[in-house]
């Protein structure tokens, strides 16, 4: 069984014109598009499977500050009020709740690295409560073994991603936008370096603004622009199992597996950063720049298979705008879990909280996180012609900040003042050798 996700209908024509066409419907996408209707701009949203279905239904859930990288932080605390914000406005159920994050470890220098994070998040307004050993084994007292110590981040919560990017989506037709499901944007048309249209596989939008939040897709669109993006993914495992369990808390991380209850009361199972490396030309072109997070992650990361390749999101190939492109053979990004990695999960979880020993397996699935190589995404109104913003590479951290970025990307677009600062997350940064450390959390 896939991930859950809830599916909208589509708008029924596609414009002939738009002020704004975002290409890309998970959940940077439609938060994107969402903000932009909201301020009365006749918005675009493209989409070449379904509304939600690669990443940003396929996550975790967690909305979170916690161990956040210095340049996502604002964004991410910005991005917990935005999600009560639209879940206000629209009376949509996007399954958000600040339930607190909470974090146990028996680790000595994971719980200091923690303890320095609190002392930087201190800083900039943000509490997080670092628990003694008798704190963290109190509160996971579901795993039955006491704890040296752990931190528990109160205002960072969960939302539910089968939910969240199709009911945002449904919200920008409700402003006045459009939605355009099974409708690949091939390719872009400029006048005078300036951005003039988007051509679909359904017809052509003339417009002089573009959002490309194309997720594990944007590189590979970008290089038909002749823009280098680095960009990089990886197969990640997770998996559901049923309702029942009771007393295990709602977001608990440790080393060995980490769990989220989800809206119909069962959990989401995972191990943070686990994943497989699926060899894909686009990641040999840029090796070298994610030498370095590969390197610090060996531990969780394996080698994959030929999925990649097949499933062609990373080609160097350039296509024609006349032709079916990669989009359209591929709508949907459905990579196979690796069985050893859900069997490890579903033990290790079972070892972890005896209140799942019994509770059966619901679906399990995998997904491709994209990212960029120092971990934090790219948000640039200036990586391309005018009129082009590249919104991708969230790395493993995008559904969270979703609300934040979508906020950001329409200030931007729209020429406001933008509500967080911005340059940190310019494509320059990533030109060889420039884009300094890796994110450390
Ligand atoms: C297993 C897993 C666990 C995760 N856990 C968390 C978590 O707990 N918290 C968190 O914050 N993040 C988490 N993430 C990361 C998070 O899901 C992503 O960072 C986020 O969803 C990225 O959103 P996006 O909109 O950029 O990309 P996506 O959700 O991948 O959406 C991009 C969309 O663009 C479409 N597209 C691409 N090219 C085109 C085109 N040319 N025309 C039309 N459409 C196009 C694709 O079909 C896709 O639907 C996790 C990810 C995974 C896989």
């Amino acid at each position: 069984m896939p991930a859950p996700l809830v599916t909208i209908q589509s708008s029924t024509h596609l414009p002939a014109q738009a002020d704004v066409v975002v290409i890309g419907g998970g959940i940077v996408g439609a938060c994107a598009a969402y903000f932009l209707a909201r301020r009365g701009l006749q918005v675009a949203l493209v989409e070449k499977g379904r509304i939600g279905a690669e990443q940003s239904s396929r996550n975790w859930g967690w909305c979170r500050q916690q161990n956040r990288d210095a340049r996502e932080l604002p964004m991410a605390t910005q991005s917990l009020s935005l999600w009560e914000e639209i879940s206000a406005e629209t009376g949509a159920d996007l399954g958000f709740r600040r339930c607190g994050l909470l974090y146990l470890s028996d680790d000595e220098a994971e719980i200091a690295g923690w303890a320095k994070w609190r002392d930087f998040a201190a800083t900039q307004g943000v509490t997080t409560h670092m628990l003694t050993a008798a704190e963290a084994s109190a509160r996971g007292a579901a795993t039955g073994k006491p704890w040296k110590g752990g931190v528990f981040s109160p205002s960072d919560g969960i939302a539910d991603p089968a939910r969240a990017a199709p009911m945002i989506a449904a919200a920008v037709i409700g402003r006045g936008g459009t939605v355009h499901q099974f409708c690949a944007a091939r390719g872009l048309e400029t006048e005078g370096g300036k951005i003039s249209a988007v051509v679909t596989e359904h017809g052509t939008i003339r417009t002089r603004q573009v959002v490309l939040a194309g997720g594990a897709w944007a590189s590979s669109f970008c290089r038909q622009l002749g823009i280098a993006f680095p960009q990089s993914s990886v197969r990640s495992p997770i998996l559901s199992v049923m309702p029942g369990a009771k007393g295990i808390p709602d977001a608990l991380h440790t080393s060995a597996v980490s769990v989220t209850r989800r809206g119909d009361g069962g959990y989401t199972l995972a191990v943070s950063g686990l994943a497989s490396i699926d060899p894909t030309l686009q990641q040999l072109r840029f090796a070298r720049s994610f030498l370095p997070m590969f390197a610090k992650r060996w531990r969780v990361l394996s080698p994959g298979n030929l999925s990649g390749l097949k499933a062609g999101h990373e080609t160097l190939k350039r296509w024609a705008l006349d032709q079916p492109t990669p989009m359209e053979r591929m709508r949907i990004l459905d990579p196979r879990p690796s069985r050893r990695a859900i069997e490890m999960i579903l033990e290790r979880a079972r070892q972890l909280l005896p209140e799942l020993a019994t509770i059966p397996m619901q679906a399990a699935w995998a997904g491709y996180i994209d990212s960029t190589p120092d971990g934090v995404p790219v948000i640039d109104p200036e990586a391309g012609p005018e009129g082009f913003l590249l919104a991708a590479g969230f790395s493993g951290h995008g559904f969270g900040i979703g609300p934040g970025a979508g906020r950001l990307i329409a200030d931007l677009v729209a020429g406001d003042r933008p509500s967080v600062a911005h340059r940190q997350y310019a494509l320059s940064r990533l030109s060889r050798g420039a884009w300094g450390k890796v994110s450390e959390f």
